[in-house]
């Protein structure tokens, strides 16, 4: 559609960032436009009232997921609750270790912020091959939560991220 186009013509793009040889697609550049940030806001709550519709809390991961994240919680009424990297987040957490192109890392939540079979929705603003997601996912399956989708405003096709998790995928925008 003509909204998503708009939205896709504004995503920045930064050659060589961090390291030669990646092209960084930057969403802040929406951001710094209201009108533009507001037309993203209502594609993101379209999306997930259709295509998930049963959801019961937002989990977003940190640090550009907190951006969306809340932000469609708090349209729809819904809690939300942040995935950090390890040692950010106080009181009881779980944790989740997953190993990415250089290295490893560890994903948390307030292991009291799941509850039992809450039907949850985990956002994030890129898709590139999916370490973090299916982390992310893996994690709230520890703690019982019932990952029903991700959504995220990018998708980097190319990277087939989307074969490594097991829960319905939508991207709003596709390179
Ligand atoms: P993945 O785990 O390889 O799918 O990488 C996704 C994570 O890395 C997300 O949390 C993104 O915010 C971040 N990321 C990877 N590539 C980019 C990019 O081009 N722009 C912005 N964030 C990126």
């Amino acid at each position: 559609t003509k909204k998503i186009e708009l939205i896709k013509k504004n995503i920045g793009l930064y050659p060589d960032f961090p390291v030669p040889g990646v092209s960084f697609r930057d969403t802040f550049s929406i951001l710094r436009q209201p009108n533009l940030f507001n037309t993203l806001k209502s594609i993101l709550i379209d999306a997930v009232q259709t295509h998930f519709m049963e959801a019961e809390c937002i989990a977003g991961l940190d640090a550009r997921g907190f951006l969306i994240g809340p932000l469609i919680a708090l349209e729809l009424r819904l809690p939300f609750i942040p995935i950090r990297k390890q040692g950010k987040l106080p009181g009881k957490v779980t944790s989740e270790g997953y190993t990415k192109e250089y290295g490893k890392d560890t994903v948390e939540v307030q292991t009291d912020s799941v509850t039992p079979g809450m039907k949850i929705l985990v956002v994030d603003d890129l898709l590139a091959t999916g370490g973090s997601l299916e982390a992310s996912c893996h994690l709230i399956e520890k703690c019982q939560g019932d990952v029903i989708g991700c959504l995220v405003i990018i998708e980097i096709e190319s990277l087939h991220g989307r074969s490594r998790l097991h829960v319905p995928i939508h991207s709003i925008v596709k390179y």
